[in-house]
């Protein structure tokens, strides 16, 4: 068994902080091939066996698009893609744009091109539900 490791982002401007524990060592890192997501430049790291903590300083901007069974998060302030959440079964999930956060090791790694496009409605959901990882949220009221 390999230890669970602590890695910690933020967006550029400091206003949303993320923690991510791991427990494996083998936590991918993915370049989701979807308009959104190249644009941003994203490089997505997920672990279903570890935990995600997002603080964001102001509610963040969720944006979705194409089946809408997600939200992609967004800094109120600076506008970094930070995430994506679920929300299923009364447990929120979500994957991590370690480029946005600048989160080690990954935001400078090569990341494996996935393309999700010819999934359905329910493949999408299950996949999400199988590798994305439990987090929590918290939106502190803007200061
Ligand atoms: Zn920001």
């Amino acid at each position: 068994m390999s230890e669970p490791h602590l890695h910690h982002g933020q967006c550029h401007c400091g206003t949303v902080n993320a923690t991510f524990r791991t427990e494996g060592a083998g936590v991918h890192v993915r370049a989701c091939q979807c308009g959104f997501c190249r644009r941003h430049g994203a490089k997505t790291v997920s672990d279903t066996d570890g935990f995600a903590d997002i603080v964001s300083d102001g509610p963040l901007v969720r944006y979705h698009f194409g089946l809408m069974t997600a939200d992609y998060l967004m800094c109120p302030r600076c506008g970094t893609y930070v995430g994506s959440v679920l929300e299923a079964d009364g447990i929120a999930r979500v994957t991590l744009n370690a480029a946005g956060l600048q989160m080690k090791p990954w935001d400078d790694q090569v990341a494996e091109p996935v393309d999700y496009a010819g999934e359905t409605l329910h493949e999408r959901l299950d996949r999400r539900r199988a590798r994305w990882t439990p987090a929590r949220l918290r939106e502190r009221a803007m200061a």
